[in-house]
């Protein structure tokens, strides 16, 4: 039985002084919530106040990104050992936003899978089409490529290591989520396709949805055979929305 997992990521928002005060209602709300891991992932800035605040919580903690790199000439750059540094646990890798701003490619997500993973971190592996992707029908193909990547540079068993969030670039960000049977569909083409190559990785491998999942239709995409979570962004802004959430991925 994989454990469902809700991650907040959190992007570029907030404030020292909304943070604590997001962490507090977090705290607070959180008790009930014994099945799901519940993980939230800050911008680098604010690591070392996540961690003072949620240190012995049952709330787990992250970043957003990583350098494929373990030190050196990196201007702006943060390795994986500076995140344990701070008992990150999980890290996002190849998220939409990486991808088509700052020009991620597959091979570039794949190294920083390997490089997280090497360190001991979870990578939350982000795959996803976009709208015309989509509209070509050409969604399968893409998330397959993505997930090569990082089977060709690691072997399909480093999958079970980390988490894969399918997140519909279309959805993003933009209220629209995808239906739960769209996105059952997704996960369980990527579940079968994993299976193909290791049924135990594919059984063990926790898919998580991303993409406007909120309050509201929380509930119906985890009920979904195939969606062991939520990678939530805007939603997780907010600890009485986010903790609706975790509670229905309990
Ligand atoms: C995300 O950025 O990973 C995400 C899912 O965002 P939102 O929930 O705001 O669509």
């Amino acid at each position: 039985m994989r454990r469902p997992l809700v991650a907040g990521n959190w992007k570029m928002n907030g404030s020292r002084a909304s943070i604590k005060a997001l962490l507090d209602g977090i705290k607070q709300g959180i008790g009930a919530v014994t099945r799901a891991e519940v993980v939230v992932c800050a911008p680098y800035i604010y690591l070392p106040d996540v961690e003072a605040q949620l240190s012995g919580s049952p709330v787990a903690w992250g970043a957003q990104n990583l350098s494929t790199e373990a030190s050196g000439a990196y201007t702006g750059e943060i390795s994986a050992s500076m995140l344990l540094d701070f008992h990150c646990r999980y890290v996002i890798v190849g998220h939409s936003e990486r991808r088509s701003l700052y020009g991620e490619t597959d091979a570039v997500v794949a190294k920083k899978f390997a490089v997280a993973r090497a360190a001991g971190l979870v990578p939350i592996l982000c795959v996803g089409e976009t709208l015309a992707e989509r509209e070509q029908g050409i969604t399968e193909q893409v998330v397959a490529r993505q997930l090569q990547a990082v089977i060709d540079l690691e072997g399909v068993a480093a999958l079970a290591a980390g988490v894969i969030a399918y997140e519909p670039v279309w959805a993003i960000g933009t209220g629209k989520t995808a239906s739960p049977e769209q996105a059952q569909e997704v996960h369980a083409f990527i579940r079968r396709r994993i299976a193909a190559s290791d049924a135990a990785v594919a059984e063990k491998v926790q898919i998580l949805y991303g993409g406007s999942m909120n309050a509201a239709n929380a509930a119906a995409l985890l009920a979904q055979a195939d969606i062991d979570g939520g990678l939530i962004g805007g939603a997780s802004l907010k600890a009485e929305d986010f903790l609706t959430i975790c509670r229905a991925a309990n």
